[in-house]
């Protein structure tokens, strides 16, 4: 069957095989080299091989403590899922990112972050450990501490290393569903930089900017701080779901359009420090209210384009970037800025400490010129970026901003995965 990134940009005619139980996987090796795929809600070519495991019938939860809030899951449940059960009994991800479809095999894979990455770092930091099904058949149930080479190699290692099987994650306590949220308004990219510091201590912050504002306006952007009520009671959240039937022309999409959008977005929050008590549904995954929203750029597609730049440069190198891509008028309907803490150890995680900006593009002539363009910038600025969102990356690119992709490969080879899990994006990479 024809499988695509979330993006839509990237396809491939492939074997799909959907295991239902955990012993039927070990079948597929011999259909190796193969990928695991979960929700497909990466955007490139992650999750695209000839041969792909989709592990979304792997949906069982295995145990759940109350008391201390450990979870044990198998790898193809949801974020969604999981909040499901837990919300009402007073427990929430500590790490979620910005979609509820999104599985915690996917989840530990592309080692996601959330709103919140500078107070409880990335997805993989709440794994107690995992099941891990390797390239000769065995089962390693993987820690950090009994074995950190394959627990480095496999959170952020894009299902290169084995099959994840299921994960037991720590949890956090919470009193309320809601999520209290006031907005900030800022005029440049120094003042909301300004503004993420001055709200270092709050639990979830993101920024929404409007990258085709020029020159004195450049930077505009409303931060949005999050914290979890307190009142309001446990409640499970659920939402009417609205569908886009069709792709949407492309002349839809275009800077006039946009510009539009963004001036009446941005005036509709022009009065600072407006609060809400929101649904954490609505809060932490808005874009899901909206099935198949990714048609919205037309029957080609879009990239989504996510990098980092490291503290030092943050701000001038950020202003650099949106100067190119406002002067290109390719637009971005999405322009979402996090800041990030420090790293961790994992070999191929994204976040390091610094400022992450994401972009959509429509995929219309150009846009591959115009991305590789940026790659470059972000390169020669000591970022990097996100691998589940990409779909263009250059192997040299990769090798010099991911340091420690030898590493990596050492990992694989060690525990038997070259030859066995390969991606279309592995293989752009220059990864065995
Ligand atoms: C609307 C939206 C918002 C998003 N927001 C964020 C965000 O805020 N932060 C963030 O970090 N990401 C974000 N993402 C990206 C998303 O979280 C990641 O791409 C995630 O990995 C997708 O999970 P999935 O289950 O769909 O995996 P897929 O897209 O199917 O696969 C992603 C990678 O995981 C591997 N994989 C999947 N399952 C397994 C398994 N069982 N064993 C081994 N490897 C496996 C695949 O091989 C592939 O390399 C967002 C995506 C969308 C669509």
């Amino acid at each position: 069957m024809k499988i695509q990134g979330w993006g839509r940009y990237t396809s491939i005619d492939a074997k799909v095989f959907s295991p239902s139980f955990d012993f039927e996987c070990e079948g597929y090796l011999q259909s190796s080299p193969l990928i695991c795929r979960g929700f497909g809600r990466s955007y490139g070519d992650s999750s695209l091989s000839q041969t792909v495991i989709e592990t979304t019938k792997l949906d069982r939860f295995i145990s759940f403590n109350q008391d201390t809030g450990l979870l044990s899951c198998q790898a193809g449940v949801s974020m969604n899922e999981i909040l499901n059960l837990v919300v009402l009994r007073g427990w929430f991800l500590s790490v979620t990112p910005g979609s509820g479809y999104v599985t915690v095999g996917g989840a530990i894979a592309s080692d996601v972050h959330g709103k919140n990455h500078h107070i409880r770092g990335s997805f993989s930091q709440h794994v107690i450990s995992f099941d891990l099904l390797l390239g000769c058949g065995e089962i390693i149930t993987v820690t950090p501490s009994r074995t950190p080479d394959l627990f480095k190699a496999t959170c952020g290692g894009m299902g290169l290393t084995g099959i994840i099987l299921s994960a037991t994650l720590q949890l956090i306590p919470i009193k309320s569903s809601f999520i209290s949220q006031r907005t900030l308004r800022a005029n440049s990219l120094e003042e909301v930089c300004e503004l993420f510091e001055a709200n270092a201590l709050s639990t979830y912050s993101v920024a929404w900017i409007d990258c085709l504002a020029k020159v004195r306006q450049m930077g505009r952007s409303l931060l949005m701080i999050g914290e979890h009520c307190v009142h309001g009671g446990l409640e499970l959240v659920t939402r009417p779901k609205k569908n886009l039937p069709m792709d949407m022309p492309s002349w839809v999409l275009n800077p006039y359009s946009i510009k539009v959008f963004n001036f009446i977005y941005f005036q509709k929050s022009i009065f600072s420090n407006e609060k809400l008590d929101l649904p954490y549904l609505s809060y932490f995954y808005p874009l899901d209210a909206i099935n198949n929203w990714n048609r919205m750029y037309g029957r080609n597609g879009f990239i989504q384009y996510q990098f980092v730049l490291p503290k030092a440069v943050g701000v001038r190198g950020l202003k650099i970037i949106l100067k190119f891509i406002s002067e290109s008028n390719k637009g971005s309907f999405l322009a979402v800025l996090k800041v990030f803490g420090k790293g961790n150890e994992n070999y191929l995680s994204f976040p390091i400490e610094g400022y992450s900006l994401a972009l959509d593009f429509k995929m219309e002539p150009g846009i591959i010129d115009l991305v590789k363009r940026l790659d470059s910038m972000v390169e020669e600025m000591g970022g990097r970026i996100y691998l589940t969102k990409d779909s263009l990356m250059s192997e040299k690119t990769f090798k010099s901003t991911y340091a420690q992709w030898e590493l990596f490969e050492e990992v694989r080879t060690k525990y038997g995965a070259i030859g066995k899990f390969t991606s279309n994006q592995s293989k752009r990479l220059g990864l065995q």
